[in-house]
């Protein structure tokens, strides 16, 4: 590991004072997340406006229940910093109902096993590794071993979803929960046909859009209303809130989700969370957050073109949304050699496996990318044939064991990222 830089950050003086260890490896996250390229589709760069959310007072306060209905006095501010977040999230996403409390994704979706299911009941879920999420009923999770997590995939032809697939095991398994979305889907997921399934099985549907919330609130993907019956998100991925989740209904179901999260599954809310939340949500109802959402797709789709011409095979040929997953086993590197060589040459991705991935989980055959931390900080289309440039020239060092390559590309990665200052940053 290398050492935390010995140079004081200016922008945490009580931080610095009280903590220096603490307060110099805050400072050189800074500078980390400031001199790389950031590939992982899944992260972005906050607003200084919602880190200062997170940083408030707010913190301070216990508030179980929900607005008007509490357990604690004293509050007055939170029952409307709360419904500021709750409105906003039903404007922004044309819901009837939205809970802001779930502490992150996982619990969020926890909570919607715990609103429409009983421990034992079948769900049905995308595969872990098709490109689902743990939550959806894989093994390893609780959602696997608390209940039956049956599985569907993608087409070994095309990498997309089989929708006959999902029809069939949906009509023969009867499972009381469908989950849609996943963590490693490059393509538009077809709420309506997931919705036709789910009816016709009696199904709740959960459109986990965790990954994709950004663009459908900016336009740039189809939104899941009115085909789910419930839609989970995080707050912090293409969405550029804090780190937080929530869970929107119809109002049917609004008694059966609140009730699951508090008290079923939580205790007090994150208030200062909370409040970023409603900051990121005023954020995402700009103008300017349409053109941020579609400028992400944009600029997936120039990278995939780009790496295209340089000879790499994407999983389902390309991508309609925020994310490329690359498969290396024609490059004669696995994934895991590859993302630890890019990492070194200043572009942090992370290594996934690729649908039917004949190596193991732990070290699979691909890498995943996304756009939105690039674009986030301003780069357009124009930089991704250098972007493509890079991840190509690392590869091929990584194949040769060419650490200097690595520290060259390092340096250019740098330079070309002190021209794009990120949000939330210290400028100095
Ligand atoms: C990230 C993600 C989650 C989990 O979110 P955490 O905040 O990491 O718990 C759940 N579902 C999907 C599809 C995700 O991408």
């Amino acid at each position: 590991m290398s050492q935390p830089r010995m140079s004081q950050p200016l922008s945490h003086p009580a931080l610095s004072a009280a903590d220096p260890e603490l307060a110099a490896l805050v400072g050189a996250e800074e500078q980390l997340q400031a001199d790389t390229l950031r590939l992982i589709p899944s992260e972005n760069y906050v607003s200084a406006a919602v880190l200062e959310a997170t940083g408030t007072v707010l913190q301070n306060k216990y508030s179980e229940g929900y607005a008007g209905r509490r357990y604690y006095e004293g509050q007055q501010n939170i029952d409307q910093v709360e419904t500021l977040a709750v409105e906003r999230a039903k404007a922004v996403f044309g819901v009837e109902h939205a809970n802001v409390q779930p502490y992150s994704g996982s619990p969020a979706n926890l909570a919607a096993y715990l609103a429409f299911a009983e421990p034992g009941d079948t769900v049905l879920g995308m595969a872990l590794p098709m490109g689902g999420h743990l939550t959806h009923g894989w093994g390893v999770s609780a959602t696997g071993t608390w209940f039956r997590g049956v599985q569907y995939g993608v087409r070994p032809d095309t990498a997309l979803i089989d929708f006959d697939e999902v029809r069939d095991l949906a009509r023969k398994e009867r499972p009381k929960i469908i989950f849609c979305g996943g963590t490693a889907v490059p393509r538009t997921i077809d709420f309506a046909a997931f919705g036709e399934i789910a009816r016709e099985v009696d199904a709740v549907l959960v459109a986990d859009i965790a990954h994709i919330a950004g663009l459908i609130a900016g336009g740039a993907h189809p939104s899941p209303v009115p085909h789910a019956d419930v839609i989970s998100t995080t707050t912090h991925k293409t969405l550029r809130g804090p780190r937080g989740a929530m869970l929107m209904s119809r109002a049917s179901h609004a008694k059966a989700v609140d009730k699951a999260v508090f008290p079923g599954l939580q205790g007090g809310p994150h208030n200062h969370t909370t409040a970023a939340i409603a900051v990121a949500l005023r954020e995402a109802a700009a103008p300017s957050f349409r053109d941020y959402a579609h400028a992400v797709v944009a600029n997936a789709k120039a990278l995939a073109e780009a790496l295209l011409a340089r000879g790499y095979d994407l999983v389902s040929g390309g991508t309609d949304n925020h994310l490329v997953l690359i498969d290396l086993t024609s490059k004669e590197v696995p994934g895991k050699v590859a993302a630890k060589a890019l990492d070194r040459a200043g572009i942090v991705v992370n290594y996934n496996t690729v649908p039917f991935d004949p190596r193991k989980p732990f070290d699979p055959s691909g890498i995943r990318i996304g756009t939105p931390s690039l674009t986030s900080r301003g780069l357009g289309t124009d930089r991704m044939p250098l972007v493509a440039e890079w991840i190509d020239r690392s590869v091929q060092a990584a194949a040769k064991g060419d650490e200097d390559a690595l520290t060259v590309i390092r340096g250019e990665v740098a330079e070309l990222m002190a021209a794009y200052p990120a949000p939330g940053l210290p400028t100095a």
